[in-house]
């Protein structure tokens, strides 16, 4: 089958790499010059909102998708218009909008934390209120990897904060810029530790769930998953699908859907939902017998999904700002290694190692021998429990 996929970074890279041995063939939508994308199909180099670009992705395709959700929603509805536009625009509309994606999650009785939206200086206090303090104040839109928000821990500091994320225009991860006047307070959650879930859907309705995955963060940028995640039992994994499935149901999904979640006092709280394939489930390239790329491609091309085995633990370490020496990346046993063909750049994702093993205590170990490679790894912290 045709496949258009509007962006062409590494999501898309990986998209095709797994989606070309299917059988299928790509068009890429990419605004920037070459990208991650480029070696494996077309590329049309055009803007998301160029109509001439948009038609001639829809001539090209069969089916169309996405590597990202802030794509313009008249684009999205003109596609859809067309062809198959999976997943369906309105996982996108909910996904650019905090508010939406809280406001659905409280609408199908997922825990989330306390929120309250603000949108003038007269909010501040009733927001506060509903969410108590510390808080956490978010641009409804276009945030990304930690930017457009910060934790307050007073009224005035939240007074301060919203007035400087409300007037500012934030860049997205494509390098567009709107103006962002919308804000969300949310509460500020203690959390043991980050999850997420990680669903497919077929066309047919059929769906598939990957084992719950641990996630560390740092300055806001995923840096280590692992997963399955540590003490992942029956249990919890049975709430992370419950959950998800409520998700799927709603916006009559198809694709990959990615959920992250905070674990706290032994209860799963939804943070926000990614209408597409997730950072946090790049491990299934390599940890998983079908890794989230392929079920996506088989999802919204109509083909059976592959319900994945995961047969032991593994772990994803992000390359972020520079790659390090390839060549010890690959005298590393069990170290896998996944170069998006980037320029280097400070905070950019440029590639990730999987790491593989027979049990936790020796993936742990090679992860710890990735991270002896990497700037400020002294930084990196080990899963919670391995
Ligand atoms: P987000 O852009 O919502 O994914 O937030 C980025 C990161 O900030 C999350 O992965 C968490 O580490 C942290 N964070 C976001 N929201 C909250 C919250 N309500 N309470 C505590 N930490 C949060």
């Amino acid at each position: 089958m045709r496949v258009g996929v509007l962006g062409g970074g590494q999501l898309a890279r990986m998209l095709a790499l797994e989606g070309v041995p299917l059988g299928h063939s790509f068009t890429i939508l990419e605004p920037g010059t070459d990208p991650p994308a480029a070696a494996l199909g077309s590329v049309v180099a055009a803007a998301y909102d160029d109509p001439d670009g948009l038609r001639r992705v829809a001539e090209a395709s069969d089916v169309v998708t996405y590597e990202f959700e802030n794509v313009p929603a008249r684009s999205a509805a003109y596609l859809a218009s067309r062809l198959p536009a999976l997943p369906p625009p309105v996982a996108l509309e909910v996904a650019q909008d905090r508010l939406a994606e809280k406001t659905m999650f409280r609408e199908l009785g997922i825990a989330t934390p306390e929120f309250h939206p603000i949108d003038g200086p007269g909010d501040i206090e009733p927001a506060i209120a509903a969410t108590g303090l510390p808080a956490v104040i978010k641009t409804r839109t276009l945030g990304y990897d930690g930017k457009g928000q910060a934790v307050v821990r007073t009224t005035e500091e939240a007074a301060a904060a919203a007035e400087r994320l409300g007037a500012e225009p934030v860049a997205n991860g494509s390098g567009r810029y709107g103006a962002v006047y919308g804000l969300i307070a949310e509460a500020f959650v203690h959390f043991e530790r980050e999850l997420s879930v990680l669903a497919v859907a077929g066309r047919d309705g059929s769906r598939a769930f990957y084992p719950l995955t641990e996630n560390h963060h740092r300055e806001g940028i995923l840096r280590t998953s692992y997963a399955p995640a540590p003490r992942l039992n029956g249990a919890l994994q049975a709430a992370g699908e419950r959950l998800a499935g409520l998700v799927l149901d709603r916006l009559g999904y198809v694709g990959v859907l990615a959920i992250e979640l905070f674990e706290a006092e032994g209860r799963l709280l939804a943070n926000e939902i990614a209408p597409r394939v997730h950072n946090s489930g790049h491990w299934t390239l390599d940890g998983a017998s079908t890794s989230q790329f392929e079920n996506h491609i088989r999802a919204v091309t109509g083909m059976p999904l592959a319900p994945p085995r995961v047969a032991g633990p593994s772990a994803m370490v992000n390359l972020i700002g520079e790659v390090p020496d390839v060549n010890a990346l690959a005298a590393i046993p069990g170290a896998h290694i996944h170069l998006y063909h980037k320029t280097p750049r400070p905070g950019r994702k440029l590639g990730h190692v999987n790491v593989t093993g027979d049990c936790e205590e020796a993936v742990m170990e090679t992860v710890e021998r990735v991270w002896a490679l990497l700037p400020g790894a002294g930084e990196l912290t080990r899963a919670t429990a391995w």
